[in-house]
């Protein structure tokens, strides 16, 4: 694995495939694809994708995709946002085989769409959404799929401001609210990483402070496993955690 150089151009309307290296832009011409039997390939379900992908390597480092997440994200908040719609040869060209650049695991609240707040296009962003952005077997299973075939290495856990899951965590805690089955199962699985919030705070700054917390306590789950934590020693995969600004757009990156 290693970086790769990416082309970029001011001087007209960058597309996907401008922001690939070449060789991922165009790889019917340029990568002679093994035409392996579907039946032996490692990943049946995934065929395309698989074969594209695993001659390619990632399309951006970690870093590289930390900048353009938050550059998109400041067009977005200037109202500079470039992908208002999707061009037809870009289309064509994904239906070969996505290579997106960064995963997101976000929360399915409608106001936070990750490909607009970060102002990225059709095939950029593998992105997992849940309410309450919590982690569970089929969340770690989509995000080892983005590690393992489509090789991101930059993954981004994304809570936003006001989040309902967050707050309904915290009345459960609270104040012993009940909400149906399969809710408080989602809930239960955000409770754990609330336990820091303080309670005499007042509620708007409780669900503030349960938010960032919420955050960090899926990334720690994402971290708390030894593949996990082997990535990440390795220093090429890197996880970030963000707050999504609904007043402002912006996202504020933890530290
Ligand atoms: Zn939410």
């Amino acid at each position: 694995m290693g970086s790769v150089r990416i082309r970029r151009r001011s001087d007209r309307r960058r597309t996907h495939a401008d922001d690939l290296p070449q060789s991922a832009a165009w790889p019917a011409k340029r990568l002679p694809r093994k035409e392996t039997p579907l039946s032996t390939r490692s990943d049946a379900s995934f065929p395309s994708i698989v074969v594209i992908v695993a001659e390619l390597g990632p399309s951006l480092t970690a870093d590289e995709a930390l900048a353009r997440l938050q550059e998109g994200n400041e067009r977005f908040v200037a109202g500079k946002a470039k992908f208002p719609t999707v061009q037809k040869d870009v289309l064509a060209e994904l239906a070969k085989g996505q290579r997106p650049y960064a995963t997101i695991i976000g929360c399915s609240d409608s106001r936070v769409p990750p490909e607009l707040v970060f102002d990225a296009s059709f095939g950029e962003l593998f992105i997992v959404r849940v309410a309450g952005n919590v982690i569970s077997p089929e969340v770690m299973g989509s995000i080892q799929y983005a590690a393992v075939h489509l090789r991101t290495q930059l993954f981004v856990v994304l809570g936003h401001e006001g989040c309902g899951a967050v707050q309904a965590a915290l009345a459960s805690l609270r104040e012993g609210a009940r909400e149906r089955s399969r809710i408080a199962l989602l809930l239960d699985r955000i409770a754990p990483g609330l336990a820091s919030v303080d309670a005499s705070l007042p509620s708007d700054a409780q669900v503030a402070a349960g938010v960032e917390a919420n955050v960090r306590w899926s990334m720690h789950q994402l971290l708390d496993t030894a593949e996990g934590r082997a990535r990440v020693e390795e220093g090429i995969l890197r996880l970030v955690g963000g707050v999504y600004e609904l007043t402002t757009g912006r996202v504020r990156f933890l530290t």
